[in-house]
């Protein structure tokens, strides 16, 4: 079974606080490792959490806030110290080309790393070689230029076992029914579709920082795992449009409306020293799995159905 996670590295908004890092998540899903949104102290936290720098694939920044970002210098650092061997695709909002053209160069260093730069230019499918899923990015609504992520696997084929056994069907009459999608057992013809079901692709999105608009209900549509910013409680809803967030009570109202399975908040303000509110106002629209965030929790991809 392969390992699909939420590592999370930082889950603080803003400032970092004495329990909470700045911003980081690492999402594993087989082979790759999605860094988003690394924040100040990520290199230090991914330590902490036992991850290391060639587990990263692609690193993926929403927008050009100092809580999403300052930890790119010490990590495209760290990925050339390690010699990371693969590429490694960065994305991020085009508009914020400079900062991340600062933030790469911020000091001095031996490149060894083939670090691919894909800047967004809108929203739409993002290029991801070698990703056994497609990754798109849909814009949100924040006082800069942000973009959520979404990551969506193929439907596969899944072979049922007890019709291939009803059918007599098995070796390398199996391998010839993949291949061909219909094969001749006993004079009869089988088709692929008789044995077969749909095995529905695994999803996940990351929203972070915005307000309500379209595009966080366009991203958690229909999602296993939704990693999404709450930063304000609904008694704050003023505030958090003012400034360009959500409330728990907005982000689990949509997770509701759009069928995620397990609703991951985080990125919270300073103001609330404990989160017992969030959970509880969440719990209120959402039925499904609520995580509260914790600085290094892996939250994993909830199983197949
Ligand atoms: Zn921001």
């Amino acid at each position: 079974m392969s390992q699909r996670e939420l590592v999370v590295l930082g889950t603080a908004s803003q400032v970092p606080t004495r329990h909470r890092n700045h911003n980081g998540y690492l999402l594993r899903w087989d082979g790759e490792g999605l860094l988003f949104d690394p924040g100040e102290g990520t290199q230090r936290q991914m330590l902490q959490a036992g991850v290391t720098t060639t587990g990263i694939t692609r690193i993926a920044v929403s927008h050009f806030h100092g809580d999403h970002c300052l930890g790119l210098p010490g990590v495209v650092q760290r990925i050339n110290l390690d010699r990371v061997p693969h590429p490694v695709d960065a994305y991020y909002p085009a508009s914020g080309q400079v900062f991340f053209d600062r933030l790469r160069h911020a000091s001095v260093y031996h490149a060894t790393a083939d670090l691919r730069e894909r800047p967004i230019a809108g929203p739409g499918p993002l290029e991801a070689p070698g990703a056994p899923f497609e990754l798109s990015a849909v814009r949100l609504s924040h006082p800069v230029e942000s973009f959520g992520y979404r990551l969506t696997e193929p439907d596969g084929v899944r072979l049922r076992p007890e019709r291939l056994r009803e059918l007599g069907l098995r070796g390398p009459l199996v391998g010839q029914l993949q291949r061909d999608g219909r094969v001749e057992v006993d004079g009869r013809t089988v088709l692929l579709a008789e044995v077969a079901e749909t095995r529905p692709g695994q999803r996940f999105a990351f929203v972070m920082d915005t307000r309500l608009c379209d595009g966080v209900a366009e991203l958690a549509e229909g999602v296993d795992l939704l990693a999404i910013e709450a930063t304000f409680l609904e008694a704050d809803a003023a505030l958090a449009e003012e400034h360009g967030h959500l409330t728990a009570a907005q982000a689990a109202r949509v997770a509701a409306e759009a069928g995620v399975r397990r609703l991951v908040l985080t990125h919270f303000s300073q103001r609330y020293p404990d989160l017992q509110a969030h959970r509880a106002e969440a719990e209120k629209h959402f039925d499904g799995e609520v995580v509260i965030a914790e600085d290094l929790a892996r939250i994993p991809v909830p199983p197949r159905r």
